[in-house]
């Protein structure tokens, strides 16, 4: 046994990064995330071996100011919360302060910037948790944030990626929710140098068609349901067009993605009788409201949400679909009389 001593930083960085950072697509979506709550309304995104040799996003966001890069890399500071009180009701993706300083431990990452109305860019270098000093660096507007070699100092970890298909067939799916969340950005993203999306600003519906295909988008049922500060809105998929798999099914509240199960639940339910139990049905759905109503601080991936009034939540949302599928009900029950 040791004495009892502190951690050093470093470590502390690797421990975490063990939570935040599990494969090449957790990294991509704390970096999408960071760009999406730097307001930039184009990304674009560079992966080479499914992300694990390369993860490189360029966003046209505000920028780091040059002496806030090393900052921007430091475990627990963040630009985003000040209080408990902003933390109740945080509206950005981000808040941890963890995400950049979790994967520059894991990985070799460089962080580039031109912070808005700075006359340069500058550029910062993490190597095993060494930030070194800003450098001059040429960028017109935005970050560039590259991230090479991940896992390179971790072996446990990096024996544990998939075959590249596979660890970009989880980035995939992370661009997808960004995709889905704001059909307002253009949004592009590469694989080992070969175009894979480009998707320009566009509608919802658009949005929706382009990223879950022109059959499901023609089909699923539009919704929009309002009650007191409690919204939700979408698309919900006809019956015909349900799966074996959930792998088409979106929810994101206030603007996350989460995966929940008082609303998977509300979901099987307003679908119990249009829908085989086997079967999943495909929806996109945002969930609005109160951020004081919902704590999004459950874990340090963010996927989880914690409703304060989950029975409101689920009742409301139950109805909701429910009356959205009355159509699919009807249509059916027609059918069924000729
Ligand atoms: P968090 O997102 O929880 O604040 P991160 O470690 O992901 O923590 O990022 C730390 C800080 O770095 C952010 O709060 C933000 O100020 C800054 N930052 C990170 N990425 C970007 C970016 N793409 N554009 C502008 N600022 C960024
Ligand atoms: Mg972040």
């Amino acid at each position: 046994m040791f004495r009892i001593r502190p951690l050093p930083d470093h470590l502390i960085n690797q421990i975490a990064a063990g939570e935040v950072v599990e494969r090449p697509a957790s990294a991509l979506k704390e970096l999408l995330e960071n760009s999406l709550d730097a307001g930039a309304d184009s990304l674009s995104v560079d992966l080479a071996e499914g992300g694990s040799k390369l993860i490189r996003l360029t966003d046209n966001g505000e920028g780091i100011a040059r002496d806030e890069l090393a900052l921007a890399l430091a475990r627990h500071a963040t630009s985003k919360i000040a209080s408990l009180e902003d933390l109740m009701r945080v509206r950005s993706l981000g808040f941890r302060g963890e995400g950049l300083a979790s994967i520059a431990s894991v990985s070799l990452l460089s962080l580039t910037s031109r912070f808005a109305g700075a006359d340069g860019a500058w550029r910062v270098e993490a190597d095993n948790g060494r930030v070194g000093d800003p450098e001059p660096a040429a960028l017109m507007a935005g970050t560039v944030v590259e991230v090479r070699d991940l896992f390179f100092n971790v072996p446990a970890r990096r024996r544990f990626l998939k075959t590249a298909s596979t660890e970009y067939a989880h980035c995939d799916d992370v661009f997808k929710r960004v995709a889905l969340s704001r059909p307002d950005l253009a949004l592009m993203m590469s694989h080992n140098g070969k175009a894979q999306w480009r998707l320009k600003p566009e509608t919802p519906a658009a949005r929706v068609a382009a990223v879950l295909g022109e059959e499901f988008a023609a089909s699923a049922l539009a919704l929009d349901e309002r009650a007191g500060m409690l919204r939700v809105w979408g698309f919900a998929g006809s019956p015909t067009q349900s799966r074996a798999s959930r792998d088409a099914q979106f929810c994101f509240v206030n603007g996350r993605f989460v995966r929940d199960k008082v609303v998977a639940h509300a979901v099987r339910e307003a679908y119990r009788d249009v829908l085989h139990l086997e079967r999943q049905p495909l929806y996109v759905l945002f969930v609005e409201l109160d951020p004081e109503t919902v704590d999004v601080n459950v874990h340090p991936t963010k996927t989880e949400v914690r409703f304060r009034d989950s029975q409101t939540v689920h009742r409301f949302l139950f109805h909701a679909l429910h009356k959205a599928l009355a159509q699919t009900r009807a249509g059916a029950q027609q059918a069924g009389a000729t």
